[in-house]
């Protein structure tokens, strides 16, 4: 039998938050059985819970957000999930003191090294739920498509990125989710934004507190970032760490080998809310 897991002990981290600007702090702690993941706006009178599950999605714009209501609300959850689901935490309190998580170096290393910090995971009395999709699934739409095929007993994603319109090459990388190897293979990889969308971005009053310490820019097919490249394939696998932290919206131990073509939120999270509805089905 699997069991649940929540974190050993505590830790926070604070900094500038990526699209509002303003700097905030995170702090995890550990929850009992069953909980799952819960974010807790603790700036907000009433400290509302807003539960990581892909039922709480409000908007896929660049970035994954939950809400409970139009207040209880949080930005860009999707890297610190993208941490806890390679830790394999099941239950834990993310307690946040504004509206976004802080960006950090846009790479989710900071929150792999903060559960860490925290003593990492420990296993809880009870039985963790996992799942296999019982026949291959298909979402798709735009440049998109994510196959997840139920053959493997661990969670595959193999991945393809290109930008339309931009001349960076493509790039493939393939990866086993685990918990040792995602701390020097996913964790690092930064977020990156076209150039050519960052007028839209602004213009929409996002990325406020973004910088090329939180992100590296693709502009006119070269990469520009302060220091150098962390893989020569770092944007794929960047893919792949917000793909783990929106596959985290499914509450659930996914085991299944993914084939993903130009993923991104909207569609990452359509996955996970599919994986949610086949294992409704199953119950
Ligand atoms: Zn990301």
């Amino acid at each position: 039998m699997k069991k649940q897991k929540t974190l050993a002990g505590s830790a926070q981290f604070s900094g500038i938050a990526l699209h509002t600007g303003v700097r905030a702090t995170l702090r995890i702690t550990p929850a009992p059985v069953n909980t799952g993941i819960l974010f807790c706006r603790v700036d907000l009178p009433e400290r509302p819970l807003i539960p990581g599950s892909a039922r709480c999605v409000v908007d896929v714009q660049r970035g994954t957000t939950i809400a409970i209501s139009k207040t209880a609300i949080v930005y860009t959850v999707e890297h610190i999930l993208s941490a806890l689901h390679a830790w394999e935490i099941d239950n834990c309190i993310v307690e946040m003191d504004g509206l976004e998580p802080p960006i950090a170096d846009g790479s989710s290393l900071p929150y792999y090294n903060m559960i860490a910090e925290a003593g990492g995971a420990v296993e809880q009395e009870s039985e963790v739920k996992s799942f296999t999709p019982p026949h291959p699934i298909l979402v798709e739409g735009g440049h998109t498509q994510i196959a997840m095929f139920p053959d493997s007993d661990k969670l595959t994603i193999s991945c393809i990125t290109s930008f339309k319109g931009c001349p960076v090459d493509p790039q493939f990388f393939e990866y086993e989710l685990n918990t040792e190897t995602y701390g020097a293979e996913i964790a690092p990889g930064r977020t990156f934004v076209n150039f050519a969308d960052l007028k839209q971005l602004l213009a929409m009053g996002l990325v406020k507190g973004g910088s090329l310490d939180a992100a590296a820019i693709i502009h006119d097919g070269a990469i520009i970032c302060k220091e150098k490249l962390r893989f020569q394939n770092e944007i794929v696998r960047h893919k792949i760490l917000d793909m783990i932290g929106d596959l985290k919206l499914t509450g659930m131990r996914l085991t299944g080998r993914i084939i993903a073509i130009r993923p991104g939120h909207p569609k990452n999270v359509e996955l996970a809310k599919k994986l949610i509805e086949l294992a409704a089905e199953q119950a």
